[in-house]
């Protein structure tokens, strides 16, 4: 199933038959990927009185609680409301959900046991281009990445000047395959993030950050049709499915 997009002069075509899902699974278990020191998410069947929530235990239907962290537990999309006082929420920040997007791949520079995605790897795998939604799939990517324990590993991060240099191109929507724009302990400072969102002089309300991707080593980087869905939660964050589909000319 062929779409044909047109987008400021341009005509592009994608096939919706063709989806390429960048979301990890979010299971119960130690399994999950996990990042920030949370829990293993937990998925119990509900229980009142005698009856359990779970069709092997005699019940009609399987009715669960969930418990996990949006953060902490897998793919996710997060809006402003991630560091700011005022209470915004992605469920009322995204409001668009398809987008033009460049998929690029960056081996992160090592530094003083950092390693670090800098403005120049962003400006040689973007080569010019202005997508509306930058994809970054970092090196090495073992499909462990989809359950990975992040805590307490010092993760790659962005460089604020990287994170600076993708808002001055206008792009609103950033997504990483790791738990985190920023350095994992870096003192609450969140300097990427806020250099993203311009938080708080000049506030991107619509630009979202998505981090726990994972895009799989057999996908080619280029341009993409993004679809960024997220459940409505009205919080900072929600769990997100992006799905990309490949451009055709
Ligand atoms: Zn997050």
């Amino acid at each position: 199933m062929f779409i044909t997009i047109n987008h400021k002069g341009k005509t592009y075509k994608a096939d919706l038959a063709k989806p390429i899902d960048i979301s990890i699974p979010l299971r119960a278990g130690k399994d999950n990927v996990s990042a920030w020191y949370v829990q293993p998410p937990r998925f119990e069947p509900v229980r009142m009185g005698d009856w359990v929530g779970d069709v092997n235990q005699g019940a009609s239907v399987n009715f669960r609680d969930i418990y996990f962290n949006p953060h902490g537990h897998g793919t996710h999309t997060e809006c402003v409301g991630h560091i700011s006082k005022e209470p915004y929420t992605i469920n009322q920040s995204l409001r668009h959900f398809f987008f033009l997007a460049e998929l690029v791949t960056v081996l992160p520079d090592e530094a003083d046991g950092d390693r670090i995605i800098t403005k120049k790897h962003i400006e040689a795998v973007l080569e010019g281009k202005k997508p509306e939604a930058i994809v970054i799939r970092t090196v090495s990517n073992p499909i462990e990445k989809i359950s990975a324990q992040y805590s307490g590993t010092n993760p790659p991060y962005l460089h604020p000047e990287a994170a600076q240099y993708i808002c001055s191109l206008g792009i609103e929507h950033l997504l990483i395959d790791l738990p985190s724009v920023d350095k994992e302990k870096d003192g609450g400072r969140l300097l990427a993030h806020h250099a993203f969102w311009q938080y708080p002089h000049a506030t991107r309300l619509k630009a979202t950050i998505t981090e726990l991707i994972y895009v799989p080593n057999n996908v080619y980087d280029g341009s993409y049709l993004l679809n960024l869905q997220i459940a409505s939660f009205e919080n900072d964050a929600s769990p997100s499915k992006p799905v990309l589909y490949q451009i055709v000319m």
